[in-house]
C-alpha cells in the first residue's frame, strides 16, 4: 500500500471508540474470487495491484498493511426497535485508513474474525453473503444511489457454522467512513456526552467540513444527516430495493447504504413485500421504509440532545417528510421521462404505481417499457398492460408540455429506468456459480451487467427477467 495515502482518521480518536484487534485471516490458501479493479485507485493503488501475491495476502487477512493500525469500532443501535447497549464491529476490522485526492477512506475487512464485538458470533461471514452483498454495492453504486463499496471477494478453504456447514469468505469493504447512527447512541445512553461532542467533531471535520463554519454546526449536522436520509430512502423506493434491517446501527451517518444482507428488490410490485424472512412483524416492509427512518433519525435526534437544543432537533426531524416527498417525486419525475415540474406529477405516479399494483405486473421491467412505449419498439420486456389506457393517455398528454420531443425523452427514460436490477433470483445464481461449478467467469458476468444496469446486455436479456417459479421466493434471513 502506498504510505503517502495512508493517514489515521477514525484511528485518530480515542481509545474508547475501538479497540485494537489485527484481523484473523481467513485460513491457508486463500480463493480469490473477484476483485473490483476499476475501485483501486480511490485507495492510492493502481488496478494491476490486484494482480499481486501482496495484495491478495492483504485482502485474506494473511498480512497487516504496513504503517496502519487496524481496530475495530464500538456502537449501540436499536435493533427492531430495542436498544442493544453495546454492538460494534462484530465481523468487520478496519486495516487500513487514508486519503486520497483529499477524500478520506477507510478500508475494512468483513468476515475477518472474532472482535471484542462479537458477542456470540463467530466473526465469520458465508460465501453467500459476502457475494450478495459485493454485488449489490457495486449494483447500487452503478444506479447512482449512495452506498459503502466493495473491493474483494477472498473464499476460504475452511467452512463456517451457519444451519449447516457452508463455504467461508471475507470481504474488503470501503467506505469514507463506517460511523453509523449508533456510534453516536453508544456514548449518549451511556452520558457521555463529551465523546458524543468528540465523535460529532470528527465527524464534521473529516466528513462535512462546510459545516464547521455554520453558526451550530452540531445543529447543521443533524440537518444534513437528516437530508442525506431522505434523499436515499427516496431513492431506495423508486428503485424497489428494500433493505430489510434497518436497525440504527446500519444507519450511517453519511447517508449511504450499509449493511447488505436479507435485502431484496421488488419483482412484481407489492409495497407489503417483506424481504426478510427472519421479520415476523413485518417492521421493515418495503413501504415502511420511509417511516422507519424517520424512526431511526429520532433515535440519531436523541443521542444529539446534548449538542442541539430539543426545539432545533424537532425542527430539522420536521424538515423530513417534505425534504422525502421532494427528492421521491424527483426520481419519479425522471423515471416518467419529465423534466418540467407540475403538480398534477404525483396523481400521475400514483396512479401508474396503482396500476402495476393491481396487475401484479413487474416494478423494474414496466418502467423499463416506458422508453419502448414511447418509441413503439418492439422487443419491450414484459410489463404491465400499458396499451391504450387511460393513464397511457394522461402520460403521453403531459409529455407534450414538456420542451424535449419524444426521442429525448426515450432517451432520458432508458438512463433512468435500469433494465437488470439485482434481484435475488439474480444473485443466487451468481452463487450457485461459484459455490456448485467453481464458474468466476459467469461471477463477473454478472458483476459487470449489473454494474452497467441501462445497458442491453445481449445474450442475457434473461437476467432481467422476474424470477421462474423455481427461484420464486427464495428465502433470505439475516443468517450470513
Ligand atoms: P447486523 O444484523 O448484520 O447488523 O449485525 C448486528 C451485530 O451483530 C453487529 O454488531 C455485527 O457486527 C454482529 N454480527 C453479525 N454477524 C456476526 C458474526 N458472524 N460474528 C460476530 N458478530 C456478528
Ligand atoms: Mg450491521
Ligand atoms: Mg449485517
Amino acid at each position: 500500500f502506498p504510505q503517502e495515502a495512508l493517514r489515521p482518521q477514525f484511528r485518530q480518536l480515542p481509545n474508547v471508540f475501538y479497540s485494537d484487534v489485527a484481523p484473523e485471516a481467513v485460513g491457508e490458501d486463500p480463493i480469490l474470487v473477484h476483485v473490483n479493479r476499476a475501485i483501486l485507485p480511490r485507495i492510492g493503488l493502481s488496478p494491476e495491484a490486484a494482480d499481486t501475491v501482496s495484495f491478495i495476502e492483504v485482502m485474506a487477512g494473511h498480512r497487516l498493511v504496513a504503517g496502519a493500525e487496524p481496530y475495530a469500532a464500538v456502537y449501540a443501535g436499536h435493533q427492531f426497535g430495542h436498544f442493544v447497549p453495546q454492538l460494534g464491529d462484530g465481523r468487520a476490522v478496519t486495516i487500513a485508513e487514508g486519503e486520497t485526492d483529499g477524500q478520506p477512506w477507510e478500508l475494512q475487512l468483513k468476515g475477518a474474525g472474532r472482535t471484542p464485538y462479537s458477542r456470540f458470533g463467530d466473526g465469520r461471514a458465508v460465501l453467500r453473503s459476502v457475494l450478495r452483498e459485493y454485488l449489490c454495492s457495486e449494483h447500487m453504486a452503478a444506479l447512482g444511489i449512495p452506498t459503502t463499496r466493495a473491493l474483494s471477494v477472498i473464499a476460504s478453504r475452511e467452512g463456517v457454522h451457519r444451519e449447516t456447514l457452508e463455504p467461508g469468505a471475507v470481504m474488503g469493504r470501503l467506505a469514507p467512513s463506517h460511523i453509523r447512527f449508533g456510534h453516536f447512541e453508544y456514548f449518549h445512553h451511556r452520558g457521555e456526552t463529551g465523546r458524543v461532542r468528540e465523535l460529532a467533531d470528527h465527524v464534521l471535520a473529516h466528513h462535512y467540513p462546510a459545516l464547521k463554519d455554520r453558526k451550530n454546526p452540531y445543529a447543521a449536522l443533524f440537518e444534513e444527516v437528516t437530508a442525506r436520509t431522505a434523499k436515499l430512502i427516496a431513492q431506495w423506493q423508486a428503485a424497489g430495493f428494500a433493505h430489510g434491517v434497518m436497525n440504527t446501527d446500519n444507519m450511517s451517518i453519511l447517508g449511504l447504504t450499509i449493511d447488505y444482507g436479507p435485502f431484496g428488490f421488488l419483482d412484481l410490485y407489492d409495497p407489503s413485500f417483506i424481504c426478510n424472512h427472519s421479520d415476523e412483524m413485518g417492521r421493515y416492509t418495503f413501504s415502511h421504509q420511509p417511516g422507519i427512518a424517520f424512526w431511526n433519525l429520532k433515535a440519531l435526534a436523541v443521542a444529539f440532545t446534548s449538542l442541539v437544543p430539543m426545539e432545533e432537533l424537532s425542527a430539522a426531524l420536521e424538515s423530513y417528510g417534505p425534504a422525502f416527498d421532494a427528492a421521491w417525486i424527483g426520481e419519479i419525475r425522471r423515471k416518467l421521462g419529465l423534466e418540467v415540474e407540475e403538480e398534477g406529477d404525483f396523481e400521475l405516479a400514483a396512479s401508474f404505481l396503482k396500476i402495476l399494483e393491481e396487475t401484479k405486473a413487474d416494478y423494474t421491467n414496466s418502467w423499463r417499457s416506458l422508453g419502448y412505449f414511447l418509441r413503439g419498439e418492439e422487443g419491450a420486456p414484459s410489463a404491465a398492460p400499458l396499451e391504450g389506457s387511460e393513464w397511457v393517455a394522461a402520460w403521453q398528454a403531459r409529455l407534450e408540455r414538456e420542451e424535449a420531443g419524444r426521442d429525448e425523452i426515450a432517451a432520458r427514460l432508458d438512463v433512468a429506468n435500469p433494465r437488470y436490477v439485482l434481484r435475488n433470483w439474480v444473485a443466487e445464481t451468481a452463487i450457485r456459480a461459484v459455490e456448485d461449478d467453481f464458474n468466476l467467469g459467469r461471477l463477473d458476468e454478472i458483476f459487470r451487467i449489473i454494474t452497467s444496469p441501462f445497458d442491453p446486455h445481449e445474450g442475457n436479456e434473461d437476467l432481467a427477467a422476474p424470477p421462474s417459479a423455481e427461484m420464486c421466493g427464495l428465502s433470505v434471513s439475516c443468517s450470513s
